[in-house]
């Protein structure tokens, strides 16, 4: 099955996506990820895409749809994708069209007001890769589950998380009507527990 995650920043689509992907057998591919580890790695990428991130501004589409494309020709998209943070703007989407096109898109909703909280609380584990909220965790440096070092997303900060939820209603948000205008829109109301959430996809991926 080929699948996107659409949602603002904070929807909880890379915590669902992990759980979703295993259930289906296709790689979780986050564009996110892909970029911080590329920024990681200094790769041309990851030079070009840093200042977007720092600031909270989409990366190019042109820097975008290229990292995309060669992700799934690899042999492990050969069966199907669950893609996380892409598309994020109409031209990526029909981008997207040409190169492999979804079965179906699940909109995780969740209102603005939630979505501060949820970022500027949000902790990773540096060894698992694990995501927290801090009002959940004892000990706010250390992953509940492996031990490994919690750390902070440097733009889960407050002015970047703002430029991060104009840009997803700028430049993302219309991708709802694109995919409803294509029957692919499954909507799914992301304000509720994971275990819920992790159900109602399920259920409407039926
Ligand atoms: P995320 O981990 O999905 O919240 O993405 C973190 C940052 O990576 C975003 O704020 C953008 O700077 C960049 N990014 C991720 N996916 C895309 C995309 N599809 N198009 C443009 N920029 C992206």
């Amino acid at each position: 099955m080929k699948l996107i995650f659409l949602g603002p920043p904070g929807a909880g689509k890379g915590t669902q996506a992990a759980g979703v992907s295993a259930h289906l057998g296709v790689p979780h591919i986050s564009t996110g990820d892909m970029f911080r580890s590329a920024i990681q790695n200094q790769t041309p990428t990851g030079i070009e895409a840093k200042k977007y991130l720092d600031a909270g501004e989409l990366v190019p589409d042109s820097v975008t749809i290229a990292m995309v494309k060669e992700r799934l020709s690899m042999d492990d998209a050969r069966n199907g994708y669950l893609l996380d943070g892409f598309p994020r703007t109409v031209d990526q989407a029909i981008a997207l069209d040409e190169i492999s096109a979804p079965d179906a898109v699940v909109d995780i909703d969740v209102p603005d007001e939630r979505l501060m909280s949820r970022l500027t609380g949000r902790r990773i584990c540096g060894k698992c890769h694990g995501t927290f909220h801090v009002s959940k965790l004892t000990d706010e440096h250390t992953c509940p589950i492996c031990g490994g070092e919690l750390y902070q997303r440097s733009d889960d900060h407050p002015d970047t998380i703002s430029t991060r939820l104009k840009a997803y209603h700028a430049s993302t948000e219309p991708l709802i009507g694109y995919y409803k205008g294509l029957g692919k829109l499954r909507q799914v109301n992301g304000d509720s527990q994971l275990e819920d959430v992790f159900k109602a996809i399920l259920a409407t991926l039926e």
